[in-house]
């Protein structure tokens, strides 16, 4: 379906409002102030000043009021590495996926994927969603809800003994990373059959060629329309909300692994979380430490030493 998206003045907006009066529609989805139908086309106008237009006759109603604005092939210069995207990525139908969880010593690895049709697109962006880098943890929490509730979406949770045993098989974490992305993707486009998405964008963690290698002995592989880049969270809305999606799935796990370990376990792989792993380690003994980490990280060692020192 053909989709223009333009970003109006408020003096602007209220000539719309005029224009479209005798074609006006109630709609009480979150953020609209006004929306109205045509024949051909149906008219959205946003509290954020956008306005978007849908249908056939998309391209004409847009063109009485600016031009639509093209802003991924902006951001995709320079900025990010990986494919071209074709013209007015962001307002396709795409699905997205993204992981989480790879740099933190406790807790999952977690993947998410997620469709967002062209048509959702302006309800995701007034969720909130945006850039998961630019929210909190606890934003993410609630939103992510909303998300899981709007749209198709997989999300796996690799939990630390699964990790540590293929990881002890000799899985790199490229080759873990690539068959979740591989099976979250499976997940969706099977929920949304016969509906297909216009291109499936994962957030690049790997080249083209080395991500097909480490999924070549899989039954299916999803090669139809992919595409890669970097910060591709920036350039499709439907990236955004998978990585909040994941985030919130690696979330839930670490307050259970805190409620078993009876402490707050902590993020990332720093100095403190050595700290963390050594008190646990000297509470519930090495078993039960490798059960809610990635044991072959650095801070394994780290953490025996400090606490070794601790019991003299
Ligand atoms: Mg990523």
């Amino acid at each position: 379906m053909a989709n223009e998206v333009l970003v109006l003045q408020p003096h602007e907006i209220e000539k719309v409002k005029a224009h479209y009066l005798k074609y006006k529609v109630e709609r009480s989805a979150p953020g609209v102030v006004f929306a109205a139908k045509l024949v051909d086309t149906a008219v959205t106008v946003y509290k954020s000043g956008k306005v978007m237009f849908q249908g056939n006759g998309a391209a004409r109603e847009a063109s009485l009021w600016g031009t639509t604005s093209k802003s991924v092939e902006k951001v995709n210069s320079g900025t990010t590495k990986g494919d071209t995207l074709p013209p007015n990525f962001t307002s396709l139908s795409v699905v997205g996926s993204d992981e989480t969880g790879t740099g933190d010593y406790f807790g999952p690895i977690t993947v998410a994927a997620c469709f967002v049709r062209a048509d959702q697109i302006e309800l995701i962006k007034e969720l909130g969603v945006k850039d998961s880098k630019m929210l909190t943890d606890e934003v993410m929490r609630k939103m992510a809800t909303d998300l899981m509730a709007t749209l198709t979406h997989s999300v796996l949770v690799l939990k630390n003994e699964k990790y540590n045993t293929i990881q002890g098989r000799g899985w790199s974490q490229g080759k873990i990373k690539a068959l979740m992305h591989n099976q979250a993707l499976k997940h969706v486009l099977s929920k949304m059959a016969p509906e297909k998405p216009a291109h499936i964008l994962i957030d690049q963690f790997a080249e083209r060629g080395i991500y097909y290698n480490h999924i070549k002995a899989e039954k299916e592989i999803i090669r139809e329309n992919v595409l890669f880049s970097t910060k591709a969270e920036q350039l499709h809305v439907s990236v955004a909300a998978a990585s909040i999606i994941a985030r919130y799935a690696f979330l839930k796990e670490m307050d259970r692994l805190s409620e078993l370990a009876n402490t707050t376990i902590p993020k990332g792989a720093s100095a403190k979380v050595d700290e963390i792993a050594a008190s646990i380690y000297l509470k519930h003994g090495e078993a039960f430490l490798k059960s809610i980490t990635k044991w072959h990280f650095a801070n394994t060692q780290k953490a025996m030493k400090l606490a070794n020192k601790r019991k003299f």
